[in-house]
């Protein structure tokens, strides 16, 4: 399409296609920094994180929190009788959720607003190198920015389809806005949406059961993670079904295999949970390179093989995060400011939303293939406050180079692990050592002290000698 049809005011010295944490803090930068920023986004700013995914998953998970807690009071010496009864409005859950993502989709429109970035509801398509068509306009831009995000991936096995149609079957999105808890909710998958959604529904009163293909759940994280969580899960009544081979659905009848055995399950609702695939449609017909597990190639400054385009977030099957898209938002731009902004992969901290938390950064001992290493593990038990709190669940575990007490990393199962996990994430950006961490003055008593608790046992145990 030739430029020269294109106005003046559908110019742009950067297109982004996809309103997600990638686009909008794309968005956002690339307008506060002085570049004619367009934003396009086909259903809701905010992406999968806000209205799909991180969110609606964190605020549906709050409240059951506050029903665990409700539960658990007697721990607290509060006794729940008589007239002081108390019941799960699913409906007012709900609400509160959606009036959640609302408010935070406002406050995206206006951070676009201010920074003069001009926002654009609709389906965008790249149709040439420069050029983006939506709802029938058209719109050049110097940059284009593809932050299009990821969609679920599904599983194409017998009875699976028509199940989906009755809606036995759900997705992730699906499973944030099911009319009642349901009364067994199962999940085909052991990753982290998976186990957060088994949580979710076992608080909530669901009889929850995680099929899992692999040899154990959360097979990504530390191993020592990963079995305490499958334990505390157990002990929450959560069925754990691991090497599963799931085979088709007949009639509301889940069936599979584990070790050549077939078993079968009935369903009331059941997940479909086993990942997500990057969503390339409004690229499809641009010629960009690939890599063998069909990955878009980029640079380290998110650029493709067509420098003047780069993808950025989920699309770019990196680490499907919602602050790595915000990182490679801030790259990205930067780079077409003249900037260089690095990004150690390494050094991204991730989370997983149960009761107790999951969290790490880093390497764990699994990962390093020399011995110049020590390990510094306290129990949550050892901590004052966790026993204040009735929240001794779970352990801390720490990686530090021998020969210079460098954090390499840190894995932890705590009640306020998502919280307590930016303090290294601090440390290792400023390449802090285990000396840094013992000298720093925590609050007591906080959950937080277990880092100085930690520091101070492996300079005993490993660093004094
Ligand atoms: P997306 O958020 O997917 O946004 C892409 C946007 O592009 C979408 O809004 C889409 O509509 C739009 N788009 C696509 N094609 C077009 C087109 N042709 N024209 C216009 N617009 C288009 N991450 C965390 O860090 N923490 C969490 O706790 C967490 N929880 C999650 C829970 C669930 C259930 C799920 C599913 C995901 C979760 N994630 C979490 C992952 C996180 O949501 C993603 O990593 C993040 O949203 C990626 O951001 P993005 O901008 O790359 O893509």
């Amino acid at each position: 399409m030739p430029n020269k049809e294109i106005s003046v005011e559908n110019k742009f010295d950067v297109i982004i296609i996809g309103g997600g944490p990638g686009g909008y803090v794309g968005g956002e930068h690339a307008g506060k920094n002085g570049l004619k920023t367009l934003v396009i986004e086909k259903e809701n700013l905010g992406g999968v994180c806000l209205n799909k995914g991180c969110i609606p998953t964190k605020t549906l998970l709050k409240s059951a929190k506050i029903f665990h807690y409700i539960k658990e009071a007697n721990k607290y010496g509060i006794d729940i009788e008589g007239d002081f009864e108390f019941k799960l409005n699913w409906k007012q859950i709900q609400t509160r959720k959606d009036n959640v993502v609302q408010q935070l989709i406002e406050g995206i429109k206006f951070l676009l607003k201010s920074a003069k970035a001009t926002y654009i509801e609709g389906e965008a398509k790249l149709i040439s190198d420069h050029v983006v068509a939506v709802n029938g306009e058209l719109y050049h831009g110097e940059k284009i920015i593809l932050a299009t995000g990821s969609t679920p991936r599904y599983l194409n096995l017998p009875g699976f389809d028509v199940a989906q149609q009755k809606g036995f079957v759900v997705d992730s999105t699906q499973a944030l806005e099911l009319k009642e808890i349901p009364k067994k909710f199962t999940v085909i998958g052991g990753g982290v949406i998976g186990v957060e959604f088994a949580l979710l529904y076992n608080e909530l009163g669901s009889d929850v059961t995680i099929i899992q293909g692999l040899d154990r759940i959360l097979e990504v994280i530390d191993h020592d993670l990963s079995k305490t969580m499958t334990d505390i899960l157990i002990k929450k009544g959560i069925k754990i079904i691991t090497n599963a081979n799931v085979k088709e659905i007949k009639n509301k009848t889940l069936h599979f295999e584990v070790n050549a055995k077939l078993e079968k399950i009935e369903i009331d609702k059941l997940l479909v949970s086993i990942g997500r695939i990057p969503d390339f449609g409004s690229f499809a017909e641009i010629d960009l390179v690939y890599n063998v597990k069909k990955q878009i190639v980029v640079n380290k400054h998110l650029q493709t093989s067509k420098r003047h385009i780069y993808a950025i977030g989920d699309v770019t099957q990196q680490i499907m995060l919602a602050h790595v898209a915000y990182k490679h938002a801030v790259m990205a731009v930067d780079h077409i400011l003249g900037l260089n902004t690095p990004y150690h992969l390494i050094e991204t901290p991730w989370c997983i939303y149960t009761f107790p938390e999951v969290a790490g950064i880093g390497l764990s001992e699994y990962e390093i293939d020399n011995k110049n290493f020590v390990i510094s593990k306290m129990p949550m038990t050892h901590l004052g406050k966790a026993l204040a709190d009735a929240e001794t669940d779970g352990f801390i575990k720490m990686i530090f180079e021998k020969t210079t007490g460098k954090i390499l990393g840190c894995h932890m199962i705590a009640s306020t692990a998502s919280d307590l996990i930016s303090e290294i994430s601090l440390a290792m950006q400023a390449e802090a050592t285990v000396f840094d961490l013992a000298a720093t003055i925590h609050p007591h008593p906080s959950i937080s002290e277990v880092f100085y608790e930690i520091a101070k046992k492996a300079i005993y145990d490993h660093f004094s000698k």
